[in-house]
């Protein structure tokens, strides 16, 4: 078969299994809780229901962590091995059911099928590459250097009650990203899952549980922030919360962990960013504005990792602006299920009203580049075309816009060192973009600009598990580096063991 065939393959699959039902609801001790059930829409079809969710209660969440503090302690002595085999599973199980989760990537968070191949392939990826991790690092102590007669070692262990509350834009990959990571190092998990997409993550949790990890291992609470998210981070049996989202729910979350008596909990935070991307007057402008459209525009601009803002030399601005119009007026929007569709919609009427009104002020302070035309796509669905403008400086632009919507800054030749400087006084730190064939000016820039991951003549899509180590600082989060050889650490607590080997039996 040729990939286009195969992808046509793959597209009547995800078809046939577009018609199972969804359900979600509280999955406590490994029974999912029936009762008042909510719709949960196609954001690309808002006549479509995708299935149905019952939100957790308080007693829920008490019940949850009551359940998982009980089960920690045989959890925790099971052998590494044991609990990085159930991950190894997970993944087959996730390949061997991909046209069910793909349907549903696509149906609930309205992806494109290239998205949802790709973020398949990543929740396949984060199993594996942290059952691995877990292996290597968790399998056996690590024997330390001592005097003679004294035998030193340390062990890594889990923390107790991990709560891994994640967001809608990467409902499968990060999911089991966050939840693999916390099972594998020995935590219980208590899951919560955006409000947006908790049909995946019921799926996700299923299974886990069908790969082995007892029902009282891991639990998944459907829910909102308020309801459901902050009395989860207010429990005192909470011993770590993984969280990715915007940088102000992850504040909120720090106050309440800080405000809490007993032990201090640990925040591994993954949030948003203000990423930008510099051109300067070496660049090729071809290969520039293909990475732009990529960066910018995938995944209908909602990724943590998309450029907002694109800093071009000035005497190179004006061509790259008009190049950059006549591709984005080729872009497809529509309906993300079709093969041919570039940007699917955005996740919600709310999405879309913060963008709109983006926009508009937009129009008002800053020039409009071009707006991709919708060509009818619009139908019921929540889709928002792409949009570039041209600013004056980042000043205008103090909050993560969470869309396909591009800003363009030119800036003198003399004047970088004011370009880098104003990108770090953002505060975020997630990714960059360079586009430029000096390396000498590649290295400055590198090494001045703080932020997670950089690109350096290509796109700024990337987070490969294992390859590319994904996350950022400052206001884009806490690291360790997600898919990296230190983020399974982070989950766990680190002991050591002194014996004295000169003692009877020693
Ligand atoms: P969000 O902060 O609105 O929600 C994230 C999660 O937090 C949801 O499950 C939500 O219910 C929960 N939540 C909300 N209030 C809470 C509270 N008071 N206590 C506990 N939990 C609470 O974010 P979102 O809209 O779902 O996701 C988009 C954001 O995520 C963007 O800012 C994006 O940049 C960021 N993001 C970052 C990364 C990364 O790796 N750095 C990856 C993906 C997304």
């Amino acid at each position: 078969l040729t990939d286009a065939e195969l992808m046509q393959k793959l597209a009547q699959e995800i078809t046939a299994a577009a018609s199972v039902a969804a359900t979600s609801g509280p999955i406590i001790g490994g029974v999912e809780k029936v009762g008042k059930a909510e719709d949960i829409r196609n954001p690309a079809k808002t006549s479509e229901v995708v299935g149905k969710v019952v939100q957790a209660s308080q007693a829920d969440v008490d019940d949850a962590i009551s359940r998982a503090s009980r089960a920690f302690a045989d959890w925790s002595a099971t052998p590494a091995a044991t609990r990085a085999a159930c991950l190894d599973k997970a993944a087959d199980l996730m390949e061997s059911r991909r046209a069910e989760l793909l349907a549903l990537c696509i149906r609930e968070a309205g992806k494109t099928i290239g998205d949802a191949i790709a973020e398949l392939r990543e929740a396949v990826d984060f199993c594996r590459y942290y059952a691995a991790r877990a292996r290597a690092d968790f399998g056996a102590p690590l024997m330390l250097p001592g005097p003679t007669g004294e035998r030193n070692q340390l062990m890594l262990q889990g923390r107790g009650v991990f709560a891994c509350i994640s967001p809608w834009n990467f409902p499968l990959a990060i999911f089991m990203g966050q939840v693999s990571a916390a099972l594998v190092a020995g935590n219980c998990v208590i899951a919560k899952p955006a409000e947006q997409t908790p049909l995946i993550a019921a799926a996700a949790v299923k299974i886990l549980h069908q790969a082995g990890v007892p029902g009282d291992v891991l639990h998944l609470l459907p829910g909102d922030g308020p309801n459901v998210g902050a009395p989860l981070t207010r429990d005192p049996r909470i011993a770590g919360v993984a969280f990715t989202g915007s940088t102000d729910t992850a504040r909120l979350i720090n106050r309440t962990l800080a405000a809490k008596d007993g032990p201090i909990v640990p925040l591994i935070a993954e949030t948003g960013g203000q990423n930008a991307m510099i051109v300067d007057s070496s660049a090729l402008p071809e290969q520039v504005v293909r990475d732009v459209l990529i960066s910018s525009f995938q995944s209908a601009g909602q990724r943590c990792s998309a450029l907002r803002v694109l800093f071009v030399q000035q005497d190179i601005g004006h061509k790259l602006e008009e190049m950059l119009s006549g591709a984005m007026a080729e872009l497809r929007v529509g309906d993300p299920s079709r093969l041919k569709t570039d940007i699917g919609p955005v996740i919600d009427a709310e999405a879309k009203s913060v963008l709109e009104a983006h926009v508009q002020r937009m129009d008002r302070e800053g020039k409009l580049i071009y707006r991709t035309k919708l060509n009818g796509a619009a139908g019921e669905g929540h889709f928002f075309a792409p949009a570039a403008y041209r600013i004056d400086g980042l000043n205008r632009l103090q909050r993560e816009v969470f869309g396909p919507v591009l800003h363009v800054i030119h800036y003198a030749a003399d004047k970088l060192d004011d370009v880098l400087n104003s990108i770090n006084a953002t505060g975020y730190g997630l990714t960059l973009g360079i586009h430029s064939r000096i390396d000498g000016k590649v290295k400055y820039i590198a090494e001045r600009l703080r932020v997670g991951n950089a690109y350096v003549n290509r796109n700024m899509i990337g987070a490969v598990v294992g390859v590319q180590p994904f996350g950022g600082e400052g206001l884009s989060g806490t690291g360790p580096k997600a898919g990296g050889p230190h983020y399974l650490h982070r989950f766990a607590t680190e002991r050591t063991l002194t014996i004295d080997t000169t003692a009877a039996g020693g």
